[in-house]
């Protein structure tokens, strides 16, 4: 039989055929999410403990780790008050005698025989004069000491555990696994890599990241390990985005662009450098052959939309159709109205599409897209959930990413044509991260605010300090301006703490506000009631909006200038400087008071301090990453995506880029993995990894 066969087989195995893992312990495993054998040599520890250095028992001192060998000596087992066992084992050597002790572990008594030598580690304590170490580490040996022991006398693997798994069972249990797969762990890494690397063999990796000989290789197998989990990702986005430019057309958009320039020209102001050299990337890649895939960052308020709004011209000017997916139908609604604008006397047919429209309405719209009677459709996710198809889309611009899931996009090139993608986030990515969830994507940033552009300040107000905000309200609303008032949720099961926004609307309405007209805007009203409220707002009708997070992306009012948050601690860094970005946009400096909820710890404090004190959104979004992971952010956790065990992107920067330059270097040499050298990484990448990976949502 093939050997790599084998070997995938056993990795594969259920663990419930390992040594220790029956059907009631699987279950508990299962917890952990540990099903197969390879799960298990994969549960890699979440510390060590060293317990190389032997002492003797005079050497013992009280307060500190220790780990030495004696031989037992006696062994008591008596019982307390209420039922409870306490097992004392005198141990000692020729220096001295400590007693062991252990509660309600009757059944230990029997492997203390007397006479036997065992290996403890632990902490000592006096207990009425008595030292003895309570509930220790230890482990029967016979003979010499040696590289079969578990719990100590070495560097000992500490397991992240559930109940009813002890860290002795976890360690037996893993060991087993481990043994079981000696001799049968395949490479995965181009031998030259490793060598120049100075990673360990995989098999070794395994066993030096359970039971290291010493911290060094430990450190050299954990570097192994990590490299992996982004090597082979970078690899897949890098087939990904191999095929995107290979496997389809994409359809070829050559200068000169008259639509373009006509557009540009209807425009009422000049895009900015930042704008305009992002605009020139975006045209090099639609005229080239390999294509626009494209991520566009730029902080709130940087102008991405005009730019992705420029970019469907292009495709338009060349007879294709373009499209412009948003999260929100508010948004859709907005983004629409904003490009009939700018259209205004050229020759493009423009459609909103939302889910919330009539079934005939939608069913008219589907009808003109397969036609051809429309070339431009602004909307949401309803686009691609409903099946759409197009007569022949050249480029869907996709705005604020992170709100859209990735199968989505690669929904949309599920037709004969592959359209360009431009893709815009104003959640600033560090480039390592972006790198390794985005790695098929060219970057694009617009570091540029446009000219008269303000900055929005940000202050942080105490509960009591309220009034003193609503003064500031009501002296904005006499001057004309217009304020957000912002609630995190109108949920009735989170509502023990937070005020609703409903509620609030109405009190704010009958007291500090009763003078001004009040809107109410939140994500349970029907897109009609949003709608209405969002347009009595940018009319004027209504001076404060009372609402939720529905208004956090791209909501553009110009006259809007301060916006109040209530219990600013329940969001994240990033989400409220989206937040911010919605006030200020009219020239006018914007004012964003965060009003603190009661009861605040420490650490949210010096959070939304940091917050005030920076109006750069890439910090922001890096200060939001280090608190909180990037897991949390761009959904990589809810996806399903199995890498990132032991890597941090945005930590281990180093083997982020080495893995990008190795995996560049490796297809340069070898595209499609063929030669006999690489036949280990390809079997990995094929069998194993891809199948998987493919299973996540990722891309
Ligand atoms: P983003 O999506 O990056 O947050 P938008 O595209 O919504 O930003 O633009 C924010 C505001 O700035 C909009 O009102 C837009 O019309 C305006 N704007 C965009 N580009 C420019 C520019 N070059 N000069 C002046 N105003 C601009
Ligand atoms: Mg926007």
């Amino acid at each position: 039989m093939d050997n790599r066969f084998v070997s995938k087989n056993l990795l594969s195995q259920s663990s419930q055929f390992v040594k220790g893992v029956g059907p009631s312990r699987q279950v508990l495993l299962s917890r952990l999410g540990i099903e197969t054998v390879e799960d298990l040599i994969m549960h890699f520890p979440r510390n060590y403990y060293d317990r190389r250095d032997l002492i003797t028992v005079s050497e013992i001192v009280p307060k500190q780790q220790v780990t030495f060998v004696a031989a037992v000596l006696a062994v008591s087992l008596r019982r307390a008050r209420r039922g409870q066992t306490v097992l004392t084992v005198a141990v000692g050597d020729e220096t001295g005698i400590v007693n062991l002790v252990f509660f309600n572990q009757p059944y230990l008594e029997k492997q203390f025989k007397q006479g036997i030598k065992v290996i403890v580690s632990g902490e000592l304590r006096f207990y009425k004069g008595q030292k003895q170490l309570i509930s220790p580490e230890y482990e029967v040996i016979s003979g010499e000491l040696d590289q079969s022991l578990l719990h100590t006398g070495r560097i000992v693997p500490v397991y992240p555990l559930t109940s009813g798994i002890s860290q002795r069972m976890m360690r037996r249990i893993v060991r087993s696994a481990l043994e079981k797969c000696m001799g049968k762990i395949s490479e995965n890494l181009p031998a030259d890599l490793c060598g120049n690397l100075g990673f360990p063999e995989r098999e070794e990796a395994f066993r030096h990241i359970h039971y290291p000989e010493n911290w060094e290789k430990l450190e050299r197998a954990v570097k192994r390990f990590k490299f992996e989990e982004v090597f082979f990702l970078h690899l897949l986005l890098k087939e990904r985005r191999q095929n995107l430019i290979q496997r389809k057309q994409r359809p070829r958009i050559p200068s000169p662009h008259p639509l373009l320039e006509d557009f540009l020209g209807n425009l009422p102001f000049d895009l900015t450098v930042a704008q305009r050299r992002v605009l020139a990337e975006i045209k090099g890649d639609v005229e080239s052959g390999s294509g626009l895939n494209r991520l566009l960052q730029g902080d709130v308020g940087s102008g991405k939309t005009v730019v992705g709004i420029a970019a469907m011209m292009m495709a338009l000017g060349k007879g294709f159709q373009a499209t412009l997916m948003v999260p929100t139908e508010i948004l859709a609604q907005q983004h629409y109205e904003r490009i009939c604008q700018y259209l205004n006397g050229l020759p493009v047919k423009a459609t909103l599409l939302i889910g919330s429209m009539s079934r005939g309405e939608k069913e008219r719209i589907h009808k003109d897209l397969i036609g051809g009677g429309v070339d431009l459709v602004v909307g949401t996710h309803t686009l691609i959930q409903e099946g759409i198809s197009f007569k022949q889309l050249g480029l869907a611009v996709i705005d604020e990413q992170h709100r859209f899931g990735v199968k989505q996009r690669a929904r949309l090139g599920e037709g004969d044509l592959l359209p360009h993608f431009l893709v815009m986030t104003a959640t600033p990515i560090p480039r390592t991260l972006a790198q390794t969830v985005y790695g098929d994507l060219d970057l694009s940033l617009l570091d540029e605010l446009p000219v008269g552009k303000r900055r929005v300040r940000t202050e942080i107000v105490e509960q009591d300090d309220r009034d003193q905000v609503y003064e500031i309200v009501r002296e904005a609303f006499k001057a004309g301006h217009q304020a957000f008032i912002l609630y995190p949720l109108v949920q009735e099961s989170e509502r023990t703490d937070l005020l609703a926004a409903t509620e609030e609307f109405e009190r704010l309405q009958a007291e500090e506000l009763r003078e001004f007209p009040l809107g109410l805007l939140h994500g349970k009203m029907s897109f009609e009631e949003k709608a209405k409220a969002i347009d009595m707002f940018r009319k004027g009708e209504i001076l404060g909006l009372v609402t939720t997070t529905v208004i956090e992306v791209g909501v553009d009012i110009p006259n809007a200038t301060i916006l109040v948050i209530n219990n600013p601690e329940r969001f994240g860094l990033a989400q409220l400087h989206q937040l911010r970005g919605r006030v200020g946009r009219g020239g006018e400096e914007g004012i964003c008071f965060l009003i603190l909820g009661h009861n605040m710890g420490d650490t949210s404090v010096e959070r939304l301090s940091f917050f005030a004190s920076s109006d750069d959104g890439f910090k922001v979004a890096e200060e939001d990453l280090k608190r909180r992971g990037p897991g949390e952010i761009w959904g990589i956790r809810q996806s399903g995506y199995p890498a990132f065990r032991l890597i941090n992107p945005l930590i281990d920067h180093g083997i982020v880029q080495c893995s990008w330059r190795e995996s560049d270097r490796l297809l340069r040499r070898d595209p499609g993995l063929k030669h006999p050298e690489n036949r280990v990484v390809a079997d990995y990448y094929h069998l194993y990894y891809r199948s998987r990976m493919e299973l996540a949502e990722i891309g």
